[in-house]
């Protein structure tokens, strides 16, 4: 039990974020996952990773919010007997418009909370895995951050921002055997997916070499095997999952 390594995983009450810590869990982590507002859903993410025989707490906290990050980051080092092994920024939100239309707050929200969010994450845990010499980073970005989007300008920002952020600070800690990687999914069938007119996911389908959407365990199998003795040496890379979608 004193082996088990701590994942700490942002936005694990639904979609990929759940499936991320279940994936985690499976792998023999503890897991603390934090969540915005979804107490049951959280709640079932908890029971689902305590299946594998492995301890799991979720805590509400805002990762646009600075204060909130650091309570968190507290709250999971003192879970994880004073380390956090693999930290995946997760929560992430949308706020589509196009930008003649797009308000200030619509592309203040989704910077702060996708963009901002992995930055007071990241500067907390490091500072722990620093100590540790050794830890896990993954930065869940997305496709847009890599083409671009119609309606997406902001989105884009925050997840070609997020890449950015992960090769600079794969770069600084490189030399203390901590990696920081990012996972750019295509399409997924989440909630944040679900909300799309049927139309719109039919011109996105085609524009997918294998012709289907992705699902939220494509995506925590990657994690996985970054954050597993597969991902030792790898480090500062964007790893697509999308059905070719970035090709
Ligand atoms: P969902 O909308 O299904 O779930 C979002 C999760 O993030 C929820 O657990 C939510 O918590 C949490 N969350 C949202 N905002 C905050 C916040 N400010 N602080 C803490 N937690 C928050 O999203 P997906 O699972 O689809 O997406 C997960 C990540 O993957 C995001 O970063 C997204 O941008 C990215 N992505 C998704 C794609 C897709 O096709 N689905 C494609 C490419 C990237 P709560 O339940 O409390 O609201």
């Amino acid at each position: 039990m004193e082996n088990r390594k701590t994942a700490l995983i942002t936005g694990g009450s639904r979609g990929i974020g759940r499936a991320i810590c279940i994936e985690l869990a499976k792998a023999g982590m503890d897991i603390v996952f934090s969540y915005r507002s979804g107490k049951e859903e959280a709640e079932k993410t908890c029971a689902l990773c305590e299946e594998y025989q492995v301890r799991a707490l979720a805590v509400e906290a805002d990762v646009a919010v600075k204060e909130d990050c650091t309570g968190l980051v507290e709250k999971a080092m003192e879970f994880g007997d004073n380390k956090i092994d693999v930290l995946v920024n997760n929560a992430g939100i949308t706020r589509d418009n196009l930008l003649m239309r797009m308000s200030d707050e619509e592309f203040s929200q989704v910077i702060e909370t996708n963009l901002a969010g992995t930055f007071y994450m990241m500067r907390e845990v490091s500072k722990h895995m620093l100590k540790k010499r050794s830890g896990s980073i993954i930065n869940i970005s997305s496709v847009v951050g890599i083409k671009g989007n119609p309606g997406q300008v902001n989105y884009a920002a925050s997840k070609a921002g997020v890449i950015g952020m992960t090769k600079s600070l794969a770069r600084e800690l490189a030399g203390r055997k901590i990696t920081v990687n990012a996972i750019a999914p295509g399409m997924i069938e989440t909630d944040m997916t679900k909300v799309l007119p049927e139309a719109a996911k039919e011109e996105i389908l085609k524009s997918i070499p294998m012709k289907s959407m992705g699902q939220p365990e494509d995506i925590a199998k990657a994690v996985a095997f970054l954050a597993g003795e597969g991902g030792r040496y790898i480090t500062g890379q964007v790893l697509s999952v999308d059905g070719g979608m970035a090709i």
